[in-house]
């Protein structure tokens, strides 16, 4: 028998349990729908022995400490900092738009002039939101924001959301804002790096512990149902405690409606050259009905004729047919969330986690330093 039954093999997932399993030496029994474990981070090496990543390019970046040392326990790294390159105009330049970006744009005067009044206003190395900049009143600072604006966002977010950039949540755009310095680097955290051997290397060795059993092609609704205030597992009260991954309005039967998601086709293609492209990320704003083109030798270099890159095409995310990616938030999206939380509520012993179960647009290192709270508040 379980005390801890915990729906999703993910990282939100693998976290609790290996946590219940290793720190309060219980039994977990670990339920996944799909035929592999690692959720959406899931990677493996094709016959190149190049590492790709399954469900789009996840790059590891953290400035908390606790879960890069926690991680630690499980991978080697391989220390790598991202780099991504923009389109724009036929040229590749630095993303987040930065001050390189800038001078290899626009002339050599304006944009000596813009630098000296952008760093009058702001101290240098600054990370400004697209949306903070178009407020300006200096004329020639509310021509640069135009400029970004319509270079790097608008059309990579009516691509990615369907949507203008400020028709969306301004926390989405502001995880990419323009950098006051000629630091090109996708992301500044003090812990750079990707699993050594992969992000399912990592995640198995969590999962592989004596107190977990773990099933894969089992979708919860097979195991267990929810019904006034208790949870059943084949048919009996189950008294010990559920966490739940997935997605909460499933969990509810879409009571309430569905919580929308922006979802992802990735198209893979192998080429036979060594490299495809100089960046490990390109994205393209403003050509193609693709947002990115991710080369996966740049992640995890290896010795190959060969290359695999991955193309982003977003799509809405349609049930059966596509993964959940990102949430999309809304006053009525967060509404119909807040009420599938109190459905929740009447429920003691279950335990909510994750991107899917908690609606949010979480990264890696927030899914793990989360996961690591709810295990001390709400499990231990
Ligand atoms: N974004 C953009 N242009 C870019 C890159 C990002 O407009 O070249 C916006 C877009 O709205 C995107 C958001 O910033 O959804 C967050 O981008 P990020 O690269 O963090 O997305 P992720 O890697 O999580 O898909």
């Amino acid at each position: 028998m379980f005390n801890y039954i915990i729906v999703g093999a993910g990282l939100a997932g693998a976290v609790m349990a290996e946590r219940i399993a290793d720190e309060l030496d219980e039994r977990v029994l670990v339920i996944e729908r799909r035929n592999h474990i690692s959720g959406n981070c899931y990677d493996e090496r094709d016959e190149n022995g190049i590492i790709i990543h399954k469900y789009g390019p996840h790059i590891f970046h953290t400035d908390y400490r606790e879960v890069f040392e926690y991680l630690s326990r499980f991978t080697e790294w391989r220390e790598y900092q991202h780099r991504v390159l923009g389109s724009i105009d036929g040229r590749l330049v630095p993303l987040p738009f930065n001050l390189t970006s800038m001078r290899e744009l626009l002339p050599e005067s304006l944009s000596r002039r813009l630098e000296e009044k952008l760093l009058e206003k702001h101290p240098h190395g600054a990370r400004v939101h697209i949306l903070e900049l178009m407020e300006e009143d200096d004329p020639d600072l509310r021509f640069l924001a135009d400029y970004i604006y319509r270079k790097v966002f608008l059309n990579y977010t009516m691509k990615q959301w369907g949507l203008k950039p400020e028709e969306i949540d301004p926390e989405v755009t502001g995880r990419v804002p323009v950098v006051l310095s000629n630091d090109d680097r996708y992301f500044q955290d003090t812990y750079q790096a990707v699993p050594l051997r992969g992000y399912t290397g990592m995640i198995g060795r969590m999962l592989d512990h004596p107190n977990i059993k773990l099933m894969l092609n089992t979708s919860h609704d097979e195991v267990l149902e929810l019904r006034d205030g208790s949870i059943f597992v084949m048919g009996s009260e189950f008294r010990g405690k559920l966490v739940f991954t997935g997605k909460i309005d499933e969990l509810f039967n879409y009571r309430y409606g569905e919580l929308p998601y922006r979802s992802l086709d990735f198209r893979f293609e192998a080429h036979d050259m060594e490299w495809f492209q100089e960046a490990a990320t390109i994205n393209y704003p403003n050509n193609y009905d693709y947002t990115r083109i991710t080369e996966f030798k740049h992640l995890h270099p290896v010795r190959s004729e060969r290359t695999v890159i991955v193309k982003e095409y977003p799509c809405s995310h349609v049930r059966g047919e596509n993964e959940a990616c990102y949430p999309i938030f809304t006053e009525e999206t967060r509404e119909m969330y807040r009420r599938y939380l109190e459905l929740a509520a009447d429920y003691d012993n279950l335990v909510l986690v994750g991107r899917l179960a908690e609606y949010r647009y979480y990264d890696m290192d927030d899914i793990v330093k989360r996961s690591l709270e709810v295990f001390r508040e709400r499990i231990l």
